[in-house]
């Protein structure tokens, strides 16, 4: 293992990226993240404090980590979240990022920009009120679509539109979203259904095949490839060919990405994790509270980046439900 230079794994993935939840809670339950009644969530004290998470974020910055997203849980739940942007911020990174289900972002919106936010991908997977309400069991489409504005008019846009598909439930909406972001100039990312939902009604049947959805979308209205050089992101761009806006497609599950994966996780309990599939997780919490100098932070790291295995935290792609959900690990 390298004890110096980039952030490498064993296949030769320079690690730039780092995703941290800053908590497992909610104030949704998604049909495919969280159940409804009976979650659990980490008492208060296992969850990392921002000091501990800035210090994490500290040595990865020095190990060449350049781009934070943050996630969760919720992050706007936590409070306390617009100085904790501010204190990533002044670490230096180029680009802080995050995913929100966007219930509190129109009031944060503009404090979360001005500490140092460069950005926001929202969560919405209808555009239909009674759809929206059963798919994600609490709050509501009005609010979501406002704070997208409000994020826009703070200048964390073009908001990016997260919509993971259910088949048989919200694929027929694949059209309407391609037109919204016709309509908005706000990129839509249809996303695949993975294997981390709380309540493990993950089925291979019910995931709707990226192919099909740039089909659907095709026929509709023409798309083209947006090529970027050195792509990494998990997205795979189109853009519609009259010129008017912007798609993408993340196809976990039918066309894995990770031969140039470039993110490693933390967790709001203090692990590292190199793959939102891994089975194994490093811990960070417990020796961080022992009193270790960052040294043992960063040699965690880089142990966690090395051992990485080829992709979904396997050797051969296999996809394998891991054992914590999304929520708890950070999407
Ligand atoms: N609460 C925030 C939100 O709703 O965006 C951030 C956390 S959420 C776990 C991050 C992303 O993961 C969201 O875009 C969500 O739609 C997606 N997600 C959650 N469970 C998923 C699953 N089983 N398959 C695919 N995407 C999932």
């Amino acid at each position: 293992m390298p004890t110096r230079g980039p952030l490498v794994d064993g296949f030769g993935r320079v690690h730039t990226d780092l995703r941290i939840s800053v908590t497992d809670r909610c104030n949704l339950r998604c049909v495919y993240c969280m159940p409804e009644v009976g979650m659990t969530f980490a008492p208060h004290a296992e969850i990392l404090t921002f000091e501990e998470l800035l210090r994490i974020a500290k040595v990865a910055r020095g190990l060449g980590v350049r781009t934070v997203r943050l996630t969760g849980g919720e992050p706007l739940v936590r409070r306390g979240i617009v100085d904790f942007v501010g204190g990533l911020s002044d670490l230096g990174f180029d680009d802080i990022a995050m995913t929100t289900n966007a219930m509190e972002l129109a009031r944060l919106a503009a404090p979360l920009a001005e500490a140092g936010l460069t950005r926001v991908n929202v969560s919405c997977d209808s555009l239909r009120d009674d759809r929206f309400a059963a798919l994600r069991r609490r709050g509501d489409l009005a609010t979501v679509l406002g704070a997208m504005d409000v994020a826009d008019g703070a200048g964390l846009g073009p908001v990016k539109v997260n919509v993971v598909l259910l088949a048989g439930v919200n694929e027929d909406e694949i059209l309407d979203f391609a037109a919204f972001a016709r309509a908005t100039g706000r990129v839509v990312r249809f996303i695949e259904f993975m294997p981390l939902d709380g309540d493990h009604h993950w089925s291979a049947s019910n995931v709707v095949a990226s192919a099909d959805v740039l089909e659907r979308i095709e026929q509709r209205w023409p798309l083209e490839r947006v090529q970027q050089a050195n792509e990494v992101a998990p997205a795979v761009r189109y853009r519609f060919r009259d010129g008017r806006g912007e798609i993408g497609v993340i196809a976990t599950v039918t066309q894995p990405f990770c031969g140039t994966c470039d993110r490693l996780r933390l967790t709001a309990d203090g692990f590292v994790r190199n793959c939102l599939f891994s089975a194994e997780e490093t811990a960070l919490r417990d020796v961080m509270r022992a009193g270790c100098d960052d040294q043992v932070i960063e040699g965690a790291i880089r142990r966690a980046v090395w051992e990485k295995k080829a992709g979904r935290g396997s050797d051969d792609l296999t996809l394998l439900r891991p054992r914590r959900s999304m929520s708890m690990i950070g999407g």
